[in-house]
């Protein structure tokens, strides 16, 4: 007897590869930009040598922005474990601000959305986020 392979993987399963993913990408942008070393360490080069201030500026923008990636790519890591823990609860795929559900067009495309459209782009305008 067969047994009837779902083609779609359930929201968790997409949602802990979504985190594994993030993890890794956090983990390797972290490395690469020394941040889990001291600072010191980084840009020692430059400083136990001629300080150039020129240098040491591009060494923190550099580190700057790879700051930037990383909280990025934490942000989206905690939305993914607050959509887990959504799912834990029952409660994935309502709406956190409407309690409506949210359309599953959003949640295949998104499924880390723990809030419907409307109620997401309110948030965002609230939090003074952008995206
Ligand atoms: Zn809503």
């Amino acid at each position: 007897m067969a047994i009837r392979k779902g083609s779609e993987r359930a929201p968790e399963e997409r949602l802990e590869a979504d985190r594994r993913n993030l993890e890794h990408l956090a983990a390797a942008c972290g490395e690469e930009a020394g941040l889990h070393r001291p600072l010191n360490e980084i840009v020692g080069g430059v400083i136990t040598g001629i300080p150039e201030e020129a240098d040491l500026a591009q060494a923190l923008s550099d580190r700057e922005t790879s700051d930037l990636l990383v909280h990025l790519l934490d942000e989206n890591r905690e939305q993914v474990e607050h959509a887990l823990e959504r799912v834990r609860e029952g409660a994935y795929g309502i709406c956190e601000g409407c309690a409506r559900r949210i359309p599953a067009a959003r949640l295949k495309y998104q499924p880390a959305a723990t809030r419907c459209v409307e109620c997401q782009s309110q948030w965002d305008r609230m939090n003074g986020r952008t995206a």
